[in-house]
């Protein structure tokens, strides 16, 4: 069984960028909507003692247990976003992923623009990553509805929720100014 994992901040603490009404049903009804469905699905089933990752790697692309993977990854992609926020947190990587963030997209200022741009050309629900492979190399990875960088046996470094439940009581349809929000006062690279 999975539980939902609690907010590493308080609901209100991301005010005004995020509110305490978008945390609400962000967390305590989307969220845990995913934890209990996932629950209900696996109940039963060898996917029952897996752990997520586990779960998201054995059932990606597999059109029976497409419903075990939508849950199970986001699960997995909620837990990662919140620990990605804080008003506090820190707003650059630290030096070695600096490093290699200035490598790969030539400036801190570049990827954020590329970020930006991924994340406003994401159609439709999904997730914007920075990735790792087992290589070392950096990438931003779009990634539409549930689907994520477990499936692709890429590491995740840091995502935005781009689904509009994310960023509609707040900001309604202006994804880019969320986006814009997200890089400047949320973003937690600690
Ligand atoms: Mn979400």
């Amino acid at each position: 069984m999975f539980k939902l994992i609690s907010l590493p901040f308080e609901k209100n603490a991301l005010k005004p960028y995020m509110s305490e009404e978008t945390l609400t049903f962000h967390h305590d009804k989307h969220h845990q909507a995913y934890v209990d469905n996932l629950n209900k699905l696996i109940a039963g089933t060898k996917f029952e003692d897996m752990s997520l990752e586990e779960i998201i790697k054995q059932t990606a692309e597999d059109i029976e247990w497409q419903s075990i993977f939508n849950n199970a990854a986001q699960v997995f992609n909620h837990n990662f976003f919140w620990k990605c926020l804080s008003i506090n947190g820190t707003k650059r990587p630290k030096a070695d992923l600096l490093e290699k963030i200035e490598q790969r997209f030539g400036s801190y200022e570049n990827f954020e623009q590329e970020f930006k741009q991924a994340s406003i050309s994401q159609f439709g629900s999904g997730w914007v990553w920075l990735t790792e492979d087992h290589k070392g190399n950096l990438n931003i990875l779009k990634t539409s509805n549930a689907d994520n960088p477990i499936a692709h046996r890429l590491t995740p470094l840091m995502t935005i929720d781009v689904w509009e439940h994310a960023y509609y009581l707040d900001y309604q349809n202006r994804r880019a100014d969320f986006v814009d929000a997200f890089l400047t006062h949320l973003i937690n690279w600690s």
